[in-house]
């Protein structure tokens, strides 16, 4: 199953280690066909090459859009070696056979990338390339197809196994399927500004494999976005530390949607565990807030996921490092919280280029069995004009910012989703119970012993605001809050008893406010 390689056809848009590799190709005897651009590369290094234009016996036209779409290289590519009646028709018709083909495709993403015109992109969109790759790649019994300038070297002896063969082939199909589905992706998206194409393929490059996945029998890749979509944790760089796992990244992922709601805001930090904040805090320096986030759950912030909305410096690196973190991420640290890191060797620490734009659209995809629903991403926020006080009594100024900075955080929190806030941190959080008033209680549970750890005199509900991040349906969430002292409600009302809900409110000289906008999280 070795075949020995005699006549290579190079096309290259990519012209990356082609030299070494015609130059070894040469050496063995094989004769070298190549297109336009590709020729002139091989000639100015002083190879021998014979233009695509002799072999088909037309000329390269229409601006190149027809080059090698001809019997005279399908023909070569296509034959079965050994088939009398293949054989035969290559006589008849002059058609001699390829045994290596070397393509990589026109630059379609990075021609979207760099923001081109609408006719520069379709010019960019590569069709005698594909159609080659997938051809050589069909008779990958008799024919090598190259698309990957890394494995060049194996072929530079001029002979290939069955074995690499099929690789290669492997490797030339993912590589076709993935040029046609960004060009699918971009004209859905970018051209027709579809929400959501009849056939939805998306274009996703492996990245880290990771150990295992949720649990240790699990297997588990990232794949990272690519285009307008590859922004977020998943382009994120890791400075330090042990391999991320799978929990990692979706726990950092929750972080960076978290705090990338405080983009604009005073210096904020978020701990999550599970996927779910248990403690967020603004202040007026990020170590402060810190340890505001850190007060809120001292039990649960062990081995946490922290994101922060500054470059990190050294009060706050020191305090992150003091107790066992899992992963930090930032928008940049410091020379001493760097160096504080480097200590910790396992702290897996990374570093992105700001903070993404909470505002920005996108989809969001889960898989079920059998399919994958598909949808926008929550990015809807609120404005001053969209709240409506739905209680005789008015909110302070300060129970304002409690509710909005409760609701901010409540997005982020599986439902059922209830949150205390006051003075612009936690106090308590309750996270993804099966009904409210169970999420209500747990937060104002978890605030009393958060108090009692502290040694505070008083527990931080009482005088706080509380989000729930759907309406009540029943009184009783609203009462178990009431009971905790907090003073002011946020939610999306809607309920259809609503009427009750803010009867209760009232009769507990309550400040309700409602949002009109709901935020499940599953
Ligand atoms: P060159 O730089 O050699 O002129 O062109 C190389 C590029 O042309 C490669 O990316 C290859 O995939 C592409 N290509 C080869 N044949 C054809 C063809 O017949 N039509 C089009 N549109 N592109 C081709």
């Amino acid at each position: 199953d070795q075949i020995k390689i005699s006549r290579a056809l190079l096309s290259v848009s990519d012209k990356t280690g082609i030299v070494e590799l015609a130059t070894a190709l040469a050496a063995q005897g094989v004769e070298l066909v190549s297109t336009g651009g590709t020729a002139t590369a091989l000639r100015d290094a002083g190879l021998s090459v014979r233009d695509i234009s002799d072999l088909t016996g037309f000329p390269e036209m229409m601006d190149g859009r027809v080059k090698t779409l001809h019997p005279k290289v399908h023909g070569g590519l296509l034959a079965v070696r050994g088939n009398a009646e293949h054989e035969a028709s290559m006589a008849e018709h002059e058609i001699g056979a390829i045994d290596l083909v070397v393509v990589n495709l026109y630059p379609f993403a990075q021609t979207v990338a760099r923001g081109a015109d609408r006719e520069t992109i379709i010019e960019n969109i590569d069709i005698g390339g594909p159609s080659m790759v997938r051809s050589a790649a069909k008779n990958h019994e008799s024919v090598v197809i190259l698309t990957d300038p890394a494995d060049y070297p194996l072929v530079h002896g001029a002979t290939t196994t069955l074995e690499q063969r099929r690789l290669f082939a492997a490797k030339a199909y993912a590589a076709t399927a993935a040029y046609d589905s960004m060009i699918s992706s971009w004209f859905a998206f970018a051209d027709q500004g579809e929400a959501f194409p009849e056939t939805l393929n998306l274009s996703l490059k492996r990245g880290a494999a990771l150990r295992y996945g949720e649990n240790p029998h699990q297997s588990a890749a990232f794949y990272a976005a690519t285009g307008p979509a590859a922004q977020g944790i998943g382009q994120a760089r890791q400075v330090q530390g042990k391999e991320l796992s799978y929990n990692n990244y979706n726990d950092a992922d929750a972080a960076l949607e978290l705090i990338s709601e405080f983009r604009d805001g005073p210096p904020s930090v978020v701990i999550v565990k599970h996927a779910n904040p248990c403690g967020v805090a603004s202040a007026d320096t990020l170590a402060e807030a810190y340890a505001a986030a850190f007060a809120c759950d001292t039990v649960s912030a062990f081995g946490g996921i922290i994101a922060v909305n500054r470059p990190l410096d050294r009060a706050t690196a020191e305090q992150i490092t003091s107790i066992f973190t899992e992963v930090v991420v930032a928008p940049g640290a410091d020379e001493e919280a760097l160096a504080l890191f480097a200590a910790k060797k396992n702290l897996r620490l990374l570093l992105t280029d700001g903070l993404p734009d909470p505002k920005r659209p996108g989809l969001m995809a889960k898989s079920i069995t059998g399919g994958w629903l598909v949808q926008s991403r929550d990015n809807g926020g609120i404005d001053a004009g969209d709240l409506k006080v739905v209680t005789k009594r008015q909110p302070t100024e300060q129970e304002l910012a409690d509710c909005l900075f409760a609701w901010t955080v409540a997005k982020h929190v599986k439902s059922n989703a209830i949150v205390y806030a006051k003075g612009g941190s936690t106090a308590g959080v309750g996270a993804g119970q099966m009904n409210r008033l169970e999420s209500a209680r747990i937060a104002a549970w978890k605030a009393k012993d958060a108090a009692e750890k502290a040694g505070w005199d008083e527990t931080r509900t009482i005088g706080s605001a509380v989000a729930s991040d759907a309406f009540f349906p029943f009184a009783d969430g609203l009462l178990a809050a009431v009971e905790a002292g907090a003073t002011a409600v946020i939610q999306p009302g809607g309920s259809i008893r609503d009427d009750e809900v803010i009867a209760a409110a009232d009769e507990a000289g309550l400040a309700m406010i409602f949002t009109g906008m709901r935020h499940f999280r599953h």
